[in-house]
């Protein structure tokens, strides 16, 4: 797998924006900048786009330019008004305004058909009633040309009747299609007289029935960039191949010309980024949804405690190429540590609680100990958590019989617990019959409140910990990553589905947090001293259950890789 990582961003600009510089250059535009980004309302839109969203609106700000916000709506078969909602939500979530530059493809559908008339006037396309198997059969191969349609040669006054009894409904679903005469020996096969439109009857989220034939993706897509007035239409490196189609369409037509430029598209390791297959997780219910906090949807990272500083970061990082690669997650998650570890507050909390019983502290009293809400940003102030005799510590802060290496508590040893006091493990109770520790009895050191002994002595461990009569219960719901292998869709003799990772939530139920955490509102995210961030899920957190996802563990193996990657070339 390749890892590719750009730090130092704005140093050397891309080949994108190295174009813009020229043709700002060049006078081409006439200074203008305008990009858009052009979902198909068919799914949620991904990390991947994210990139693209950044790319395109993040050119239009530094060029003093304008991008749109454009739907591609050419599929009714696919598209939803739950998908176009999502889009505008997400796009506006990542910071980036559209103005009133918000269009669909299918408003320019009466003017497409007007270009589409032009052409057939002009003997450049014409109405071909092979059926799509023929189609397919006819356009040869990468090595073979393909062979003419018998309808080719229709009269001008034949297709354009043709044509217009298509649109009125006469002819039954892929009975006929539009199709461009172009080259049925071109080397590319896009130019081998490619279907422009297709008969379905099918209602359409804006246009309802108002038509039964649709354009295509190839010849929508430019001419809603020229009506646009794009200058600069960036898309993926898939499309590299149809943009001879792209001119060709713009040139008959003799319209405004915007320039098409591709780019490599994000893969992501340990996820899919095709809304095919995402479509399928949801489907096929191995997510419970697109904003499941395991999808690389924009939907479901929000979800999941992602902000849009760090999605923005991301993008920064990774640049844009010329050549395919595969950015790795560690990566991602690095940027939301990086951006979280500045603003997110701290908190106290067990996600797997041990009872704790401090046998020198009375009964009945309660300290409250003074805790920092942020040591990255002092001016977050402090708050206080309080102590009692009964505490919750982390399960696997203890263990019985330590290895070496193990510095938590263990029988006999001496612990901080953070903010708090030193205590020493003096006894361990368990359950008759398991086996299972069930308490740990301890003693405390009054002198060492705030966390150090008067005398000098030194402990080995800090542990986070919770007042057990003061703590409130939550639900706390840890992912990992979707897939086991790093690209999940990378093999031809397997299933992407067969790589799902079984252990991707793991649902914690009794957890203890401090009871500041009462008033944690859907959405907020906090850092969980030693564990990790994380965020009040906005679906399933109420008030009577908090609900937390982990958004992401501390332990950051981006830093790691980095690190062993500076020394072995430093
Ligand atoms: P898919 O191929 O996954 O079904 P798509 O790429 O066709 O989806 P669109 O809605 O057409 O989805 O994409 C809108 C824009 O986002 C396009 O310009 C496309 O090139 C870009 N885009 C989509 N996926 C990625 C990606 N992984 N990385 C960068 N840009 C992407
Ligand atoms: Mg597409």
């Amino acid at each position: 797998m390749q890892v590719k990582e750009k730090t130092g961003t704005k140093t050397g600009k891309d080949f994108i924006r190295a174009i813009i510089d020229e043709d700002l250059k060049t006078n081409k535009y006439g200074g203008r900048v305008h990009t858009r980004f052009p979902p198909e309302p068919n799914g949620y839109l991904h990390i991947g786009h994210a990139k693209s969203i950044c790319l395109n609106f993040g050119i239009a700000e530094e060029y003093n330019g304008l991008c749109n916000l454009r739907f591609d709506d050419t599929n009714p078969s696919k598209e939803d008004v739950e998908y176009v909602n999502s889009i505008i939500e997400d796009v506006r979530w990542l910071g980036y305004d559209w103005g009133d530059r918000l269009y669909y493809a299918s408003d320019y559908f009466e003017q497409l058909y007007q270009y589409a008339i032009e052409l057939i006037k002009m003997g450049k396309a014409y109405v071909c009633d092979l059926t799509p198997e023929q189609i397919r059969e006819y356009r040869g191969t990468l090595t073979e040309p393909g062979k003419e349609s018998p309808y080719r040669n229709r009269s001008v006054e034949e297709n354009l009747d043709l044509f217009r009894r298509m649109r009125a409904g006469e002819f039954p679903d892929a009975s006929r299609v539009l199709r461009a005469k172009i080259d049925m020996a071109s080397p590319n096969l896009n130019m081998r007289d490619p279907v422009m439109y297709r008969i379905l009857h099918a209602e359409h989220h804006r246009t309802g029935n108002k038509w039964c034939i649709y354009p295509l993706y190839d010849f929508t897509h430019c001419l809603s960039d020229s009506i646009e007035r794009i200058t600069h239409s960036i898309c993926t490196l898939e499309f590299e191949d149809h943009r001879p189609l792209y001119d060709w369409f713009l040139d008959q037509l003799g319209v405004y010309h915007p320039q098409q430029i591709e780019f490599a598209r994000l893969n992501l390791s340990y996820t899919v980024l095709s809304k095919r297959k995402l479509t399928q997780l949801v489907d096929e219910g191995y997510v419970t949804g697109w904003d499941d906090p395991r999808m690389p949807t924009l939907a479901g990272l929000r979800r999941r405690g992602y902000t849009p500083e760090a999605i923005r970061d991301f993008c920064d990082r990774i640049g844009v190429a010329k050549r395919d690669s595969i950015v790795d997650i560690a990566l991602l998650e690095h940027c939301l540590r990086v951006d979280l570890n500045r603003r997110a507050p701290r908190a106290l909390a067990v996600l797997k609680p041990l009872r704790v019983v401090i046998e020198n502290y009375p009964e009945d009293r309660v300290e409250e100990l003074e805790a920092i809400n942020n040591p990255e940003d002092m001016s977050m102030g402090t708050r206080k958590v309080p102590f009692s005799r009964v505490l919750y510590i982390e399960r696997d802060d203890f263990m019985e019989n330590p290895p070496k290496k193990f510095y938590r508590l263990a029988p006999g040893r001496e612990v901080r617990l953070r903010y708090a006091f030193f205590i020493k493990c003096v006894d361990v109770v368990k359950d008759p019959v398991t086996g299972e520790v069930t308490e740990l009895r301890c003693i405390y050191d009054p002198e060492t409140r705030g966390g150090a002994a008067p005398d000098g002595r030194k402990v080995k461990a800090t542990l986070h910990w919770v007042s057990a009569r003061h703590a409130i219960d939550a639900e706390v719901r840890i992912y990992d990553h979707l897939f086991t292998v790093p690209d999940p869709a990378g093999s031809k003799d397997s299933d992407f589905k067969d790589f799902i990772n079984p252990d991707s939530l793991v649902t914690l139920k009794h957890c203890k947090l401090e009871p500041g955490l009462r008033k944690a509102r859907p959405g907020d995210i906090y850092q969980f001293e030693r564990q990790g961030y994380f965020c009040v899920d906005v679906k399933d957190s109420t008030h009577e259950r908090l609900v937390f996802n982990r958004a992401v563990a501390l332990r950051d193996t981006w830093a790691k890789i980095m690190k062993k990657q500076a020394r072995s070339t430093g």
